[in-house]
């Protein structure tokens, strides 16, 4: 069997593994000149560094395998992180029992509610009654209005705008469920390679050669034909290939657009619902630390956005060239007048607000700043999404789908991609044998 897949991110490079592992011819192929998708890195201060900030979990099961799989297990560090909250241009320490104690914009009552909540959130186990309502009837309904609105509010409005009141509360659940897998008294547990990511993807990428996947960078699809059961894949103009079986690793918007011929109408309207968040995240070398936590919240909804990450918060800064790492987390949609901002004119409207956070942070402790964009970085989830989530392949064709849309209830990420790409890679191996068994009979 000749399988190509598209996009060679985690979901792509885990299918590719899987696959040849289990005999399949693979080819991918992948738009840019780097394999690892949005796990990418830049040579910053003289070392690699993810352009979005980037951690693990302790339940990251699937991402632990693959990292001792490709022989890093010692390499994964779990540094001890703090993470704040921002209300009222003050930092709070927050996510821990105690520090939610002194956190003094709620009064005791409002902690208690606040706290007790989260505990119930965390001992639900089914989501389905929790996915017909969203979040902010759910919580508002719990806690109040004043409590909803100081604490989770900002939180999503940080990750999906003007979109936040139709969040599903099955998201959230997933959410909260899967931080507190990595919490500990003295904060949150969270993983890092050190020497970052791209030493994973550069193993994963080596091994998927030598095992004789072939990897065709800088190659777009648009377009797929179908010719006697078999689809025809054209590149660079001249060139093209044909397979037996599809897989697209890439979002829906671009996917229907590539595949339109082989959709049914029901799949269509399937695809079509789904809508996406942009991340622009700011990356900052400064001379300077920001605050003593890695992650802090901003709870403030007039501050233009949703987080600051202190990336030498949590990897230590001597492997910067004693520089300090922030990222300034921000997701929108395109009315948001910062969509097409150039990098200076977020970093002016940035420092309005950084510099009331922390009056000593000026423009002369910036050394250095980029901006990284992903048009398509976070499905909105909204209620009763199990009834339209996409099925992992189309109905009539052997073209399958694995993209952060079908995750789901958990939230995308690093893991999840590696557990869907293996999932998708199972059911195509399944699919293999049956028409296998089928032809010797
Ligand atoms: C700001 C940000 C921060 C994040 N932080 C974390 C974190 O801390 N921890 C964590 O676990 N996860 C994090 N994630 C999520 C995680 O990065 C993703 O869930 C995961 O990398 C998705 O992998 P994927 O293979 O599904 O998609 P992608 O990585 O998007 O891979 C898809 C690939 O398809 C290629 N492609 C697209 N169209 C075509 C085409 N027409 N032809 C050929 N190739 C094409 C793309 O170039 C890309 O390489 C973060 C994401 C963002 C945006």
């Amino acid at each position: 069997m000749k399988v190509a897949i598209i996009g060679a991110g985690y979901s792509g490079l885990t299918i590719a593994k899987e696959l040849e592992e289990n005999g399949q011819e693979v080819t991918i192929f992948e738009k840019n000149d780097y394999v690892g998708g949005m796990v990418d890195t830049v040579e910053i201060c003289g070392t690699r560094l993810e352009k979005y900030y980037r951690h693990i979990f302790k339940s990251d099961r699937e991402a632990i395998k693959l990292i001792k799989e490709m022989g890093l297990e010692n390499e994964l560090i779990w540094p001890a992180t703090k993470m704040g909250y921002l209300t009222n241009k003050r930092a709070y320490l927050f996510g821990t029992p105690i520090s939610l104690l002194k956190y003094k914009p709620l009064n005791l009552i409002q902690k208690l509610r606040f706290g007790f909540n989260v505990i119930h959130i965390k001992l639900i186990n089914d989501y389905k009654k929790l996915e017909k309502v969203t979040a902010e009837k759910w919580l508002k309904d719990r806690i109040g209005d004043k409590v909803y609105s100081q604490v989770w509010e900002p939180l999503l409005i940080s990750k999906f705008g003007e979109k936040k009141d139709q969040i599903s509360m099955a998201w959230l659940w997933g959410k909260i469920k899967l931080r507190s897998t990595s919490s500990t008294p003295e904060g949150e547990q969270l993983g890092y390679i050190k020497g970052s990511y791209q030493r994973l993807t550069d193993r994963l990428y080596e091994y998927l050669v030598e095992k004789g996947v072939e990897i065709k960078l800088k190659t777009k699809i648009q377009s797929i034909e179908k010719l006697n059961e078999k689809y025809v894949i054209k590149y660079q103009n001249e060139n093209e290939e044909k397979f037996d079986i599809v897989i697209s690793t890439i979002n829906y918007k671009d996917f229907v657009k590539i595949f339109d011929k082989f959709i049914t109408e029901e799949e269509k309207k399937k695809l079509e619902r789904v809508n996406y968040t942009s991340a622009r995240t700011m990356m900052i070398v400064s001379d300077k630390s920001f605050s003593p936590f890695y992650w802090l919240n901003i709870g403030d909804n007039d501050i233009p956005f949703g987080g600051i990450i202190e990336h030498t918060n949590f990897i230590d800064k001597s492997n910067y060239d004693n520089n300090h790492i922030l990222y300034i987390s921000n997701y929108m949609t395109e009315d948001n007048k910062l969509y097409n901002a150039s990098k200076e004119e977020l970093l002016k409207e940035y420092m309005k607000f950084l510099t009331k956070i922390n009056k000593e942070f000026t423009m002369e402790n910036i050394k250095d700043y980029h901006v990284y964009d992903e048009k398509y970085a976070q499905p909105i989830i909204e209620c009763n999404y199990s009834n339209y989530i996409m099925e992992d392949k189309l109905k009539n064709e052997n073209i399958y789908l694995c993209t952060m849309p079908q995750i789901y209830p958990e939230d995308r990420g690093m893991n999840y991609a590696i557990r869907l790409g293996n999932k998708i890679a199972n059911e195509v191996l399944e699919q293999i044998d049956k028409r296998e068994k089928k032809n010797e009979n």
